[in-house]
């Protein structure tokens, strides 16, 4: 396509967007409600073909699929449209007894037209959570999937047109090129899933519209463990947490801190582990994910030089495969001189175990650097748990478990510093993609407004001081 055709195209498609909103049809609750029931429908009747094009771009297991991607979905749909009207409708407001008699109330109402844009690793989840917010507050939308997961974009843009309005909602498939063009253009909110460079990107051409941003991004998401009594239990679960999906969750366990001496059992216990989910070889389980790209594959498989591979470190290019990978670290280093797989996020199958003193080690170590994006404790000490929640900053906490912070619709999912700004997932998405208005009405009995308007003579004077508690 060229640049003139492809500008004109993307420009019209925002354009219409915005008739199409301004015509109101996208704020009328049963439209909402309609269009989330025929997304669910989308996906439910859809179900094969989507999960054909996960292992397609991804490797990922249709059960995988089934946990991580529709099935999450779905119950966001349901508990969205179950809660919706209740969510949005006007709230009478309080007002201080100075303003009396005046009433007041807030109305939630849709900012506009949205654009999506979408990342590869959960690329059905994450194009369609903020999707639900966004039409469950009534505005249209414009998604851009992730080109790097090419099978999901096509499916998608072959799909939402034939359940969704389409004038409502459009999907704009593309790269760099098309993400510039749609920046160009003017939206009310603008929902940002990725990394913190592209992120940059994204806030720079938000400024110039003065467009409010959502930025979900990632960083590296520590954890600390120290609980000896659960230990396989735990392993379990940092297994779990850190290779699904081939370790390419933005809320991955991205390293483990703990004690010299836990080093070893820890390790054979996430080796068992990893066996017992994925068998002695990954490379054959039909549930284990591959890496997105060469460019990531060989990123990472770079990082097993950074430290001792002590258990996995299997890795064949052609197949984009990466074994379950432990690495051990000598120590954590200062913040900025570690090496690479100790400063960047690993974003993949490659679990790093570094010594620390203690938990008051650990904690600096993380105070020291970038705010993560979830932080996981791992101990049997109530009091360990309360000095990594009080003392350190992350977007969210998982105690004993990983990932699942994540998965609940009443706790808002985001960043903080960093790893991003805004939330969303139930009740937060609705509230991210609104703007809720104060609506004030003052009648005319009783005009106490004479007393703060001029002239101001000493009484009014004397009226003004004590409102406003000066002598
Ligand atoms: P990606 O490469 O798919 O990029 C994300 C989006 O940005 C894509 O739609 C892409 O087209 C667009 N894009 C890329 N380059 C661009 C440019 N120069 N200008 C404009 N748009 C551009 O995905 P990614 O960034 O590799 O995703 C991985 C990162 O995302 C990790 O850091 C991960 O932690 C983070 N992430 C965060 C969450 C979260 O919910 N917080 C979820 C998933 C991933």
């Amino acid at each position: 396509m060229s640049t003139s055709t492809l500008r004109t195209g993307i420009a019209a498609t925002v354009a219409d967007a915005r008739e199409y909103f301004r015509t109101g049809a996208t704020r009328d609750l049963a439209w909402r409600s309609g269009q989330l029931s025929a997304l669910a429908a989308l996906l439910t009747e859809n179900r094969p073909t989507i999960e054909q094009a996960l292992w397609q771009d991804l490797h990922k297991s249709a059960t995988e699929a089934q946990i991580t991607e529709i099935g999450g979905t779905l119950s966001d749909i349901a508990h969205t449209r179950r809660h919706l009207r209740r969510w949005v409708r006007p709230r009478r407001a309080r007002l201080p007894l100075g303003l009396a008699p005046a009433s007041a109330r807030l109305v939630t109402e849709p900012l506009g037209v949205v654009l999506v844009i979408a990342p590869w690793n959960y690329p059905v989840q994450l194009l369609l959570a903020p999707l639900v917010g966004a039409i469950a507050a009534g505005n249209a939308v414009v998604l851009k999937p992730s080109e790097l997961a090419p099978q999901v974009s096509s499916t998608f843009a072959e799909l939402v047109p034939k359940y969704l309005d389409p004038r409502a909602v459009r999907v704009v498939e593309g790269g760099v090129d098309e993400t510039t063009e749609l920046l160009r253009q003017r939206f009310d909110h603008i929902f940002y899933t990725g990394n913190g460079q592209v992120a940059k990107i994204v806030l720079r051409a938000a400024a110039g519209h003065l467009t409010p941003v959502t930025l979900e991004l990632g960083g590296k998401s520590p954890v600390w463990f120290d609980d000896d009594a659960h230990l396989a239990q735990v392993a379990r679960r940092l297994a779990w947490g850190k290779f699904t999906n081939a370790g390419q969750t933005c809320i991955a366990p991205d390293y483990i801190l703990t004690t010299p001496d836990r080093v070893a059992p820890l390790t054979e216990a996430i080796a068992a582990a990893v066996t017992e989910m994925w068998g002695e070889d990954a490379a054959q389980s039909p549930d284990y994910g591959r890496i997105v790209n060469e460019r990531h594959h060989a990123r990472l498989v770079g990082y097993l030089a950074d430290g001792t591979v002590a258990f996995g470190g299997r890795h064949d290019a052609a197949t984009r495969y990466l074994s379950p990978t432990i690495l051990h670290l000598d120590g954590p280093g200062a913040a900025g001189e570690g090496p690479a797989v100790m400063e960047e996020e690993i974003f993949g199958p490659v679990l790093p175990i570094v010594p620390v003193a203690s938990p008051g080690a650990a904690v600096d170590h993380i105070a020291a650097r970038e705010k993560p994006l979830a932080l996981y404790v791992f101990t049997a000490s109530a009091a360990t748990r309360e000095l990594f929640v009080a003392e350190s900053s992350s977007g969210g906490v998982g105690l004993d478990v990983a990932l699942l912070q994540a998965g609940a619709p009443s706790l808002p999912f985001g960043g903080v510093g960093a790893s991003g700004m805004g939330a969303y997932h139930g009740e937060y998405s609705v509230t991210t993609f609104s703007h809720r208005k104060p609506v004030l009405r003052k009648g005319f009995a009783l005009d106490a407004l004479r007393f703060v308007q001029p002239p101001f003579t000493s009484a009014k004077r004397r009226i003004a001081a004590k409102r406003t508690g000066a002598s």
